[in-house]
């Protein structure tokens, strides 16, 4: 854990008790801070106070005396409207903050020089943090990952001149966080999402953008029009931008071309890796998560060797087209993660001879968009509520059952792939949430894999990032 040694001496209010609010509450008091906390759910405040923690309704505290608000990344922090905590701080005109502003304090004030590579985008953060991190750790470098992946950033290892931290920022992160200020950082993408929380995209971008603006290096995805005008205005400003992108082109950056991550620039172009030799990063998408991660790690002083070698052995994150196992010419992959047409998009993109288990509960827009991948599918195998409506829009187009559970889908999938004699894939990429019929995406990708190595003659794939 990370003591929150800057908050020594002051007043804060923290709302939002939750996994990382907890630990940021632990934090601020190791820190010494003078901590009152709370929280709308009973359940969680009691637990607060088992811990040892100073619990008040926040309504009954005096926001005069108070020197700021800790507030937790899921609490509304502008959108739909302020939380009523927020507002009480506001109109005390105390700033309103959160983790990772407490974590960039304490980086800033005990060793300024570390290595701070922080990760934004709407889509491929997780992948992309965990990658980089993979591999400076099998580069042997001293490495803590966190932030909106697995750990708080304030339950890492506290700060060391020569120890790297690779911190995955949600935009409600950043939005909390004034003083972040990377030595490198990296915004993949931008399209809309979240707008409910963000009002609008141009509010959405514009926090996005301050990740990147604040950073020593910014590495920008010029694969969309929002993203390559922030790169545009960032270089006018006089900053060091580095473009990647996951297509064939850009004159100067890193990039995508024929299989190979590729650097283009006044001196030509020059192969720098072949993306055939990193199996967890199949398909487009991931070209643009590995251009980003050779961007930043050459700028952090790796070797083009150590990257290499790295990217080789990322065993890829759980739920992200994870492979999950084998059985003679059939793969099972696991990309529990797809909640939408867009995401599902991606991997339907990256493979040939599908089975395709999809369904749960539908999102907006159902699979129309899907219609340019169906030659793809051998046959689609539909669960959950969504079953109906997917099985209306395939009909006439592709073979199609209505397995209703997921492990029913799994058995005639793997049974009338092993029947084809070639290479498949019985792909799970439901293009739907999961509430209908899991509690979240990661148990019904857990209830996946467990259906898929509990087949006979699978042959497991190694372990991944979970
Ligand atoms: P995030 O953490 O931003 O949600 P993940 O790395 O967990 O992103 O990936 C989520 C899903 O988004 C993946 O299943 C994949 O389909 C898709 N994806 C991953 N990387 C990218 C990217 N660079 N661009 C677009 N989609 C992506």
């Amino acid at each position: 854990m990370i003591a929150a040694t800057t908050a020594k001496g002051k007043r804060i209010a923290l709302f939002g008790l939750g996994g990382s609010g907890l630990a940021t509450a632990h934090a601020l008091s190791q820190g010494g801070a003078d901590l009152v906390c709370f929280d709308d759910n009973p359940e969680k405040v009691k637990q607060a106070q088992a811990e040892g923690l100073t619990v008040r309704d926040l309504r009954e505290v005096d926001f005069s005396s108070v020197d700021e608000l800790v507030l937790s990344p899921g609490v509304p922090l502008t959108h739909p409207r302020p939380h009523w905590s927020v507002e009480l701080a506001r109109k005390a005109g105390k700033p309103v903050v959160g983790d990772i502003e407490l974590f960039v304090r304490e980086r800033n004030a005990r060793a300024p020089e570390c290595p701070l590579i922080a990760v934004t985008g709407t889509n491929g953060k997780s992948t992309t943090t965990a990658l980089i991190a993979h591999v400076l750790k099998s580069a042997g470098r001293d490495t803590q990952m966190g932030g909106n992946i697995g750990t708080a950033a304030l339950l890492l290892d506290p700060p060391a001149s020569d120890r790297f931290y690779v911190i995955e920022c949600s935009s409600y992160q950043i939005d909390l966080a004034p003083s972040l200020n990377p030595s490198a950082g990296i915004l993949l993408n931008l399209t809309p999402d979240h707008l409910d929380r963000h009002g609008s995209m141009d509010n959405y971008a514009a926090i996005k953008e301050r990740l990147v603006a604040a950073s020593g290096t910014a590495i920008v995805g010029v694969d969309d029009s929002y993203c390559t005008a922030i790169a545009s205005y960032l270089e006018a400003q006089g900053r060091k931008v580095l473009r990647i992108s996951s297509s064939a082109n850009l004159h100067e950056g890193i990039h995508f071309r024929d299989g190979w991550i590729v650097k283009s620039g006044a001196g030509g172009t020059q192969k720098l890796f072949d993306l055939n030799e990193a199996p967890a990063l199949r398909g487009k998408h991931n070209a643009q998560n590995a251009a980003a991660t050779w961007a930043v790690l050459a700028v952090s002083g790796l070797s083009s060797e150590e990257i290499a070698e790295g990217m080789r052995s990322f065993p890829g994150l759980a739920h992200r087209m994870e492979q999950v196992g084998r059985i003679g010419k059939t793969l099972f992959v696991n990309d529990s993660k797809a909640t939408n047409a867009d995401a599902a998009a991606m991997a339907l993109g990256s493979f040939e001879n599908i089975h395709w288990i999809a369904g749960g509960l539908a999102k907006e827009g159902g699979i129309e968009s899907l219609g340019p991948f169906f030659s793809r599918i051998r046959r689609a195998y539909l669960i959950g509520e969504a079953a109906p409506a997917f099985a209306a829009t395939l009909g006439g187009k592709l073979p199609f059952e209505i397995s209703g559970t997921l492990d029913a889908a799994v058995v005639h999938a793997a049974g009338n792939a092993a029947q084809e004699g070639e290479e498949t894939v019985v792909l799970l990429s439901p293009a739907c949430a999961s509430f209908d019929q899991f509690p979240n995406f990661e148990k019904r990708g857990d209830a996946f894999r467990e259906a898929v190595l509990a087949l006979e003659g699978i042959k497991p794939m190694k372990e991944v990032v979970t």
